[in-house]
């Protein structure tokens, strides 16, 4: 276990992440970047049998609004990690976002879908929305409607065509390249085969009467191949995980069971309460799907849920970059202190039983540095929020017009993530999160990628080759408010003025 080294720096009883430094260790000649092991399990195993989801990299988004939609989760399956789908929204939509997931890595994509009757205005709209260049036109506008056509950005004017509806500018199925139902079904094999043949970008599947199933894209079928690290199930589709309230449990975990979910989190910032009690009892007397309870940030909250049979806990309260929980209602703890008590708790409940209890640590992350100290202090997973927020594979668009280019941000506990909830459940008085922006990072892969460059480095430096052995190996020391500000960037050639 880590050792924490509290004198002779500081002697306060509670650690922010960013209050503690992995002291280096020696570097053996042929511990290179390439021996070290970024693979996690984040569901209970023993020594007797295996978790039943490992990650090869062990970031998971958080289930919000602002950040997990299919998208994402799709971006981070692809690159070993796990998304999380929300919860905070109706059943059907959830359980939807989980389907596109899963019928995705199978190459099959639920594409973006409008009405022939749409003018350009709103399909420019749409598009701006949404990202996405290529819409399939379908009778009724609905997914799996009448097949009309494609329109992408390519096939109008904005100055020439505008007033002029979808249906006036579409390609229609007859210039396209076109598979069936029953000729593909869901073997991807054969859909390469067949995109393979025509020099068509697209290739939509339709069933025979006519009624769009879904596309396949050469692009992603090119993708397929070159990502060594993706995060799939047993028939190799991409894992997906989804959250879950205790509120309406019973109607969203068969959907979201029957959707694929390959794993559930129990979303609530205190996760020490009968209901998570109920919520875990039911699933556990009904499902075969691993679950990951939370938050809690004790050790008897670690024992109450484990006792419950949550497959992994979450750590955090308090501490999530638009989190005003302790602000509001004077509660919470620092993610160190936290993680440092439940790791001990774990441990000590992983030599009586011999089963070891993932912990996930989850808010507050804000760099690779805060990642490496998290997992130094026991955590095998980290979920964020805020780290991959301001990616493309995000919800929302750019903001091109905010200096720098920015996206939308808010948390689950603001009013706008509430709005739904209002409506069902909750008359609930105050917000417990904010809303804001973050700067626009860019792609997902290259920015995950430098980030798992930084995190091997570090643990290259601590002379560990996998999470496991940075747990055990790590010496951490306080460091006082001087040596944080000694060990933060010092300007050191004033900037002129300009005249
Ligand atoms: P971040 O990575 O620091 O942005 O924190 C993300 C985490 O904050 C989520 O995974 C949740 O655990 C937590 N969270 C999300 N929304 C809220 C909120 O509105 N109030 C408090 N915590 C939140």
């Amino acid at each position: 276990m880590a050792v924490i080294r509290k004198e002779p720096s500081r002697s306060v009883s509670e650690f922010s992440i960013r209050d503690l430094a992995v002291l280096p260790a020696f570097i053996p000649k042929d511990l290179t970047h390439d021996k070290i092991e970024l693979s996690t399990a984040i569901t209970k195993y023993s020594r007797n049998s295996e978790a039943k989801i490992k990650l090869s990299r062990f970031l998971i988004s958080a289930d919000m609004q602002a950040v997990t939609g299919p998208e994402m989760a799709i971006g981070m399956a692809r690159e070993g990690c796990l998304g999380v789908i929300f919860c905070s929204q109706s059943i059907e939509s959830q359980a939807e976002m989980v389907k596109k997931v899963k019928r995705y890595k199978a190459g099959f994509v639920s594409p973006e879908v409008i009405s022939p009757e749409s003018s350009l205005e709103f399909l420019i709209q749409r598009m701006q929305e949404t990202g996405y260049s290529k819409f399939f036109v379908t009778e009724d506008g609905e997914p799996h409607g009448k097949f009309i056509g494609l329109i992408t950005d390519n096939d109008f004017d904005p100055d020439v065509h505008l007033g002029m509806k979808v249906r006036d500018r579409l390609i229609s199925p007859k210039e396209m390249y076109i598979a069936y139902d029953d000729e593909i079904g869901y073997d991807i094999s054969r859909a390469i085969k067949k995109i393979a043949e025509s020099h068509y970008p697209t290739m939509p599947i339709l069933f025979r009467d006519g009624r769009l199933r879904d596309v396949v894209f050469r692009k992603d079928i090119k993708q397929l191949k070159i990502n060594p690290f993706e995060s799939l199930d047993s028939r190799k589709r991409y894992l997906v995980g989804a959250s879950i309230n205790t509120h309406d449990y019973k109607e969203r975990v068969p959907a979201l069971v029957g959707a694929g979910a390959d794993i559930l989190f129990i979303s609530t910032s205190h996760g020490y309460t009968d209901f998570v009690k109920e919520t875990l009892e039911y699933i556990k007397n009904n499902f075969d799907v691993p679950i990951v309870g939370g938050n809690i940030v004790t050790k008897e909250g670690f024992e109450f849920l484990v006792s419950n049979g949550a497959d992994a806990v979450k750590v955090g309260m308090g501490i999530g970059s638009i989190c005003i929980t302790t602000e509001k209602i004077g509660m919470g703890r620092g993610q160190a202190s936290a993680l440092i008590e439940i790791t001990e708790a774990r441990n000590e409940y992983f030599k009586k039983t011999g089963v070891y209890i993932p912990i996930i640590a989850d808010g507050g992350i804000r760099t690779p540095k805060d990642m490496i100290v998290a997992l130094a202090l026991g955590a095998d997973a980290i979920m964020a929020g805020r780290y991959v927020v301001g990616t493309d594979a995000s919800p929302n668009p750019v903001d091109y017009k905010r200096t720098p280019p920015s996206k939308p941000y808010w948390g689950e506990g603001s009013n706008r993530a509430r709005e739904w909830m209002k409506r069902r459940y909750y008359h609930s008085d105050f917000e417990e999160g904010v809303e804001g922006w973050v700067d626009y990072i860019g792609p997902l892969k290259p920015y995950l990628h430098q980030t798992f460059i930084i995190v091997k480095d570090g643990m290259r430096k601590s002379g560990s080759t996998s999470i496991n052995e940075l747990q055990q190996k790590s010496i951490l020391e306080i460091l006082s408010d001087k040596a944080l500000k000694e060990a933060g960037v010092d300007i050191v050639i004033e900037r002129k003025k300009s005249n």
